[in-house]
């Protein structure tokens, strides 16, 4: 836990004006001692991409739309064959991923990436006395889910390119013991997935906009500070993607590290502004652009 064991303040940047809003913390703050608390709310803070320094300008090609985390997957906006990640394993071979949680079955595979990302969440979990995870479902190719389709039915299964298990990005998460809505496997995920980055894609709450019903077992990968900003705004992948295009660019602190987003309409530019010395990571949206997001620093400092 020490890795979560951070105070959590989000900033996320709204405007030009350097305007603070203060907003209830809805996080659940694990208090390390080695930590300050020194701002124990969140804010809401300003920013403008043309004060930011480092930035160059990159030239992206029109398939980045479809490429990357943050990619919309519902029914008006499919999986394209370029979307498939392309760290796609097998998780009962990979020993050093399948550690610790159960698989429905031999052929289950995720996204390398992906799959390690769960790894440290079933190890977080453990430690906290949940321990009965298993993986029923992971990245299914377009072959599989037409097979799907055809076997259960379109009330129950999307059509090839439709499901998010088709880009390999999601997975349906199980107890051993009981149903995922009774299970505090099912409790856990839905409080603590947004840390390693996940989101439960298909809320109770958001059925009108998901047009999916309520799935306790379903979790999307995202990365970054973007499920933390899901979780702390309560909203899901649809209405995030929206909020980014509306507010063109947004910034916010996560367990003390900084990181800011931007998102750009492709068919305006194809060039986007990144930076020169810190990290970023470019995905597509589905849609129309693609979403640049920068790691920038820590920004709370630490006590001996
Ligand atoms: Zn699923």
């Amino acid at each position: 836990m020490t890795e979560w064991g951070y105070f959590i303040v989000l900033i996320i940047c709204l405007g030009i004006a350097a305007k603070k809003v203060a907003v209830e913390p809805v996080f659940e703050n694990h208090v390390n001692n080695d930590y300050i608390d020194n701002n124990d709310e969140i804010v809401l803070e300003v920013d403008d991409r043309n004060v930011q320094n480092n930035m160059v300008e990159k030239t992206l090609i029109k398939s980045q739309v479809y490429q990357g985390n943050l990619l919309l997957i519902n029914s008006q906006y499919p999986v394209r064959e370029e979307s498939v990640k392309s760290d796609i394993v097998n998780l009962f071979k990979s020993k050093e991923l399948k550690q610790r949680y159960k698989l429905n079955n031999r052929k289950i595979e995720l996204s390398r990436d992906v799959a390690q990302k769960f790894s440290q969440l079933v190890q977080d979990a453990r430690s906290e006395g949940v321990r009965n995870f298993t993986i029923n479902s992971g990245f299914r190719g377009f072959d599989e889910q037409n097979r799907l389709y055809k076997e259960m039915g379109s009330n129950i299964a999307m059509p090839p390119g439709y499901s998010e298990h088709n880009a390999g990005l999601s997975l349906d998460v199980g107890s051993t013991k009981m149903k995922m809505i009774h299970a505090p496997e099912g409790e856990w995920i839905e409080k603590n997935a947004w840390k390693y980055g996940f989101i439960l894609r298909y809320p109770k709450d958001k059925t009108d906009i998901t047009g999916i019903q309520y799935e306790p077992w379903h979790i999307r990968y995202v990365g970054l500070p973007h499920s933390a900003i899901m979780q702390e705004k309560n909203i899901v992948l649809e209405e995030y993607l929206d909020y980014l295009k509306e507010e063109e660019s947004v910034s916010v602190i996560v367990n003390g590290h900084k990181y800011t987003v931007y998102y750009y309409n492709i068919s305006q530019a194809c060039t986007v502004k990144v930076p020169t010395n810190t990290p970023f990571e470019i995905s597509g949206n589905n849609m129309d652009g693609v979403i640049v997001t920068v790691s920038e620093q820590d920004v709370l400092n630490y006590v001996s």
